[in-house]
């Protein structure tokens, strides 16, 4: 039968359509699928892609400045690799600094070096505030949401639209709640809607007025250079609009290779105004003589250039995009004409959003994993694990195979359609 939109049926209708999708998920379940669409791995196969840097950087061990990368020191790592991610990312060399292989390890640490030392505009240190606050665009990392929740900072949703966060609602809360501390934000392809923030709204973040004296942006350009399509987006120099803005030291910039060469084992960076970045590398110090030069001078002998490090983006996106255009074809062919969902479209990064009924979200994902298939948690791009409507899935196409992506994606639209006509007839 065609579809028809679920919320037109009569309950007839609705419970042919209940009967029919029942029949679907016992098929399925029959199945014995064990697929896995949780989290957003780079596969196999792009994995392969980097193979060259496991045999570098060969006998050579001195970088273009001389520096034996074998040796300690270095604290701010490898101009030369510094100056193409700073090409790629907007940001002077001088700005930016290369690290070990994690940029969630950054964040982290610049959180904890603010709760125990402050930074250059606290008063006091953050822990010793009565409480303070972050905004967390949402859906929006996981991860993000676990690291101020780990340190008990509260945590206050604002919605995510095509073009970035509400600016308008985090302006206003801003100016009048010395408390909120913080801003978690993917600007580029955003995790897990694809957003990308426009000029606009990353001007009036970097300008806003702001009760406390120590806002702080917490910039995760995590996928900066992570097109499906062929053109990349020009980086907007949010630094540079906060500087101009009277606040230099707003904006601390994340970024790493974790998607480009290695997720495991890459190269991870931190950009920040001198004042921000002395700051970083005064409490870092105490920490570290210096990071991972050896695998720093690997990449740079990999990539050469920004440019690269375009064409290597080039060869993911032909193993990626096929993999998102699979899932939003099987959606709009299962999922199109019953109005039972809505999804984004990203045009780049890891994932895609997909909405469902609203109070279905978890449903859908129980049904998922008792029939074999893997979906994020429910809730898990919301502060708290709490997603108000109970709506929202984070579809991670990168990892599976085509073959397995299109049996998960069929399923998953299965148990869509089976918990929207159970709520359906719940609800008649
Ligand atoms: N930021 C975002 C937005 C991510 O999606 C991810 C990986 N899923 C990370 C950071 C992790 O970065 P890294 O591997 O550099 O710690």
């Amino acid at each position: 039968p065609t579809q028809t939109q679920i919320g037109l049926m009569s309950h007839e209708e609705l419970r042919s359509e209940h009967e029919r999708q029942s029949e679907k998920y016992a098929q399925l379940k029959t199945e014995k699928l064990t697929l896995d669409l949780t989290r957003g791995k780079p596969s196999p196969e792009q994995l392969d892609l980097s193979q060259e840097l496991l045999s570098l950087p060969g006998s050579e061990y001195r970088d273009g400045n001389g520096l034996d990368c074998r040796n300690y020191g270095g604290l701010t790592g490898l101009p030369e690799l510094r100056a193409v991610f700073g090409e790629l990312l907007g940001i002077p060399t001088e700005n930016l600094l290369a690290g070990n292989n994690a940029s969630l390890e950054i964040m982290h640490d610049v959180i904890v070096f603010s709760l125990l030392h402050g930074t250059p505009d606290s008063p006091r240190p953050w822990s010793q505030e009565p409480k303070i606050k972050f905004l967390c665009p949402s859906p929006g990392y996981d991860r993000h949401f676990a690291i101020t929740e780990s340190y008990g900072i509260e945590m206050i949703p604002v919605p995510m639209r095509h073009d970035g966060p509400d600016v308008h609602l985090i302006a206003r809360l801003v100016a009048e709640d010395p408390q909120i501390k913080g801003l978690w934000a993917v600007p580029t392809y955003a995790n897990p809607t694809g957003a990308v923030f426009s000029e606009e709204v990353v001007r009036a973040l970097a300008s806003m007025p702001t009760a406390a004296p120590d806002f702080r942006l917490f910039w995760d350009n995590a996928y900066a250079v992570h097109p499906l399509v062929e053109e990349f987006e020009a980086p907007l120099d949010v630094l540079g609009m906060a500087a101009e803005a009277g606040h230099p030291n707003r904006p601390f910039v994340f970024a790493s290779t974790s998607k480009i060469t290695f997720a495991g084992a890459g190269v991870s960076f931190v950009g920040g105004s001198t004042q921000n970045l002395a700051w970083y590398q005064q409490h870092l110090g105490k920490k570290s003589i210096g990071p991972d030069k050896v695998n720093q001078l690997r990449h740079l002998k990999f990539f050469k250039d920004a440019d690269g490090v375009r064409a290597h983006m080039a060869k993911h996106r032909e193993i990626l995009a096929p993999k998102f255009a699979l899932v939003l074809q099987i959606l709009e062919d299962r999922l199109g004409a019953s109005k039972v969902a809505s999804w984004t479209e990203p045009k780049g990064g890891y994932f895609i959003s997909l909405d469902v009924v609203e109070g279905t979200a978890k449903r859908v994902i129980g049904l998922a994993k008792e029939a074999g298939i893997a979906l994020t948690a429910a809730g898990s791009a919301f502060p708290y694990g709490t997603d108000p409507e109970d709506r929202n899935i984070r579809l991670a196409p990168s990892f599976p195979s085509t073959d397995d992506l299109a049996k998960a994606m069929d399923g998953v639209a299965t148990c869509v359609l089976l918990a929207a006509t159970e709520k359906a007839l719940g609800d008649a």
